[in-house]
């Protein structure tokens, strides 16, 4: 096996022989009655690295029940004394990087560096909300003339979160911390390809002391164990990262029973680039953005809309560069670009570039399956495509690292095809006038921007999309903090 092959840490190997995984419920395992598993691959190898167990709907709402159980004591607690606990598990989470990081690294197929950059991420995420939370007025003074009137705050209860394979670990810490800073308990459904992180947060949790039932951790298919948790009637709040298809089915669920919900979806992100830029430098910049973790990032750039003077200059950069990028195994510290997750995205990746080509793009470097030696990982090669933007390999979202060219000669007409798109999630512009640059960086549709940048973020800097990238307020920011809470007016008599 090529796994056996590999230097895992100590402390990994000792994590994956506990395989087969229960669910983490209420402090313990919790097993599916039925005995289903659910094997879980290394993308770079194709080997099964561990199986996990695969919940029915009956155990997804018990998982629900134990969550807000735990609910009280969790909220009852005072600022200061939750703020701690929470503090200690960013610590922990902290100091256990390397290993997250590598399990991490062979469940997602993620390089292990960028792994190890997703925990710290996490981290300080936490850290963030807590800080946040620490300096929330849970009671505020109103206006109400002849009257003493007031708002009081509190959580809600139990909130469910689910999230995709993409990156873990990270939404995790996205999701749950402004939810447990603010005293709701959490369950997280992680995707079926990759639960293991997950799982080792919840023993971590258990083992520096979060009270149990405070976080949750449910596995199993997103068809019955997601869907469960999307229909359950007892969840306070829902938020869901994933697919718009499966989005929109979580938003029906939870407006059937009228349950606030989260949305954070695909995208089809824009990068702008006008003709005073350098020009090297901004195909660096980009082809480094859609080859990170193998284009599989839902705010990449994906549409490259270059003016046309320097359209022929900025192709040959982009091939330039993508011929260098190193190809590998992700735990490989020499590999650049790692594996997609698994065959179905291996698929889904070529078949949109056989699908554009037929619909008349070109493809002008790159594309197909690569190979690894010594691995029989899910290897794509980078693509570069170029055509109309009417092709379904520029309206649709690829997940993978191939980027669709277009040229542009106005100003006005760069902003229209950024804007022809049912996404809105993020996008960039790329030029050294700087009233351009602010001008394209607003008349763009979506819920962030990037100036001469690309994926870059900050807790404080809210997140998030519209249109088909999703709705619900995003994540990050302050007021994702305030999401958690929910309030009371109270009004009397003077
Ligand atoms: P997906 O929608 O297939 O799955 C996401 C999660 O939903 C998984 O945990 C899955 O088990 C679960 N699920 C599947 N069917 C379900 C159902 N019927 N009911 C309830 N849950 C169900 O998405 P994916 O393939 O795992 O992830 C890729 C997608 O996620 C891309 O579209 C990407 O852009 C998006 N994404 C968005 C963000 C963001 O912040 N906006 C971040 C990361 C990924």
């Amino acid at each position: 096996s090529v796994i056996a092959k590999l230097e895992l840490l100590p402390e990994v190997e000792a994590f994956l022989n506990k395989s087969p995984f229960a669910s983490f419920v209420g402090g313990k395992e919790f097993p599916a009655a039925s005995g289903k598993l659910i094997p879980t691959l290394d993308p770079g190898s194709g080997e099964t690295i561990a199986e996990i167990h695969d919940l029915d709907a009956s155990e997804i709402d018990r998982a629900v029940d134990i969550a807000n159980e735990a609910f009280p004591a969790w909220s009852g607690l005072t600022q200061p004394e939750r703020s701690q606990i929470l503090l200690q598990l960013a610590a922990a989470v902290e100091k256990h990087k390397p290993i997250i990081a590598q399990i991490e690294s062979l469940d997602a197929g993620k390089i292990q560096a960028q792994a190890a950059g997703d925990v710290q991420n996490f981290v300080d995420t936490l850290r963030y909300f807590v800080g946040l939370a620490d300096q929330v007025q849970t009671r505020t003074k109103l206006d109400s003339p002849g009257y003493d009137a007031w708002t009081y705050k509190q959580p809600w209860g139990a909130c469910a979160f689910i999230f995709p394979w993409n990156f873990p670990f990270l939404l995790i810490g996205w999701g749950i911390s402004p939810a447990l800073a603010a005293g709701n308990t959490v369950v997280i459904k992680p995707a079926e390809d990759t639960s293991l992180s997950a799982l080792y947060l919840a023993q971590l949790a258990k083992e520096i002391g979060v009270p149990d039932g405070v976080i949750n951790v449910v596995t199993g298919r997103g068809a019955t164990a997601g869907a469960a948790l999307t229909q359950n009637k007892n969840i306070k709040r829902m938020s869901f990262t994933g697919s718009p298809e499966v989005g929109q089915l979580v938003g029906e669920a939870c407006g059937r029973n009228l349950i606030p919900v989260k949305l954070e979806l695909g995208g089809k992100g824009a990068a702008v680039v006008f003709d005073d830029v350098d020009v090297a430098e901004t195909a660096k910049a980009l082809v480094g953005a859609i080859t990170f973790h193998s284009g599989q990032v839902c705010c990449d750039a994906t549409r490259w809309l270059i003016q046309e003077d320097i359209y022929d200059e900025f192709v040959a950069q982009c091939i330039k560069l993508m011929k260098d990028v190193k190809i590998g195994h992700p735990l490989d510290p020499n590999s650049q670009m790692g594996p997609v997750v698994n065959p179905k995205q291996c698929e889904r990746v070529l078949g949109y570039q056989t699908k554009g080509k037929a619909g008349g793009a070109e493809c002008i470097y790159g594309g197909g399956a690569a190979t690894v030696e010594g691995y029989e990982g899910n290897y794509v090669n980078p693509a570069l495509l170029a055509g109309t933007l009417d092709n379904v390999a520029a309206q649709e979202e690829i997940f993978g690292p191939v980027a669709y060219l277009a040229k542009f000669s106005t100003e006005e007409e760069a902003i229209a095809m950024a804007n022809d798109t049912q996404y809105g999630l993020a996008n960039s512009v790329w030029t050294t006038d700087n009233d351009r640059a602010a001008r394209v960086a607003e008349a763009m549709i979506a819920g962030n921007s990037w100036i001469n940048a690309h994926n870059v973020f900050a807790q404080g800097v809210p997140y998030g999309g519209v249109n088909k990238s999703g709705m619900g307020g995003g994540v990050l920011s302050v007021e994702t903090l305030m999401d958690y809470y929910r309030s009371t007016s109270v009004v009397r008599p003077l």
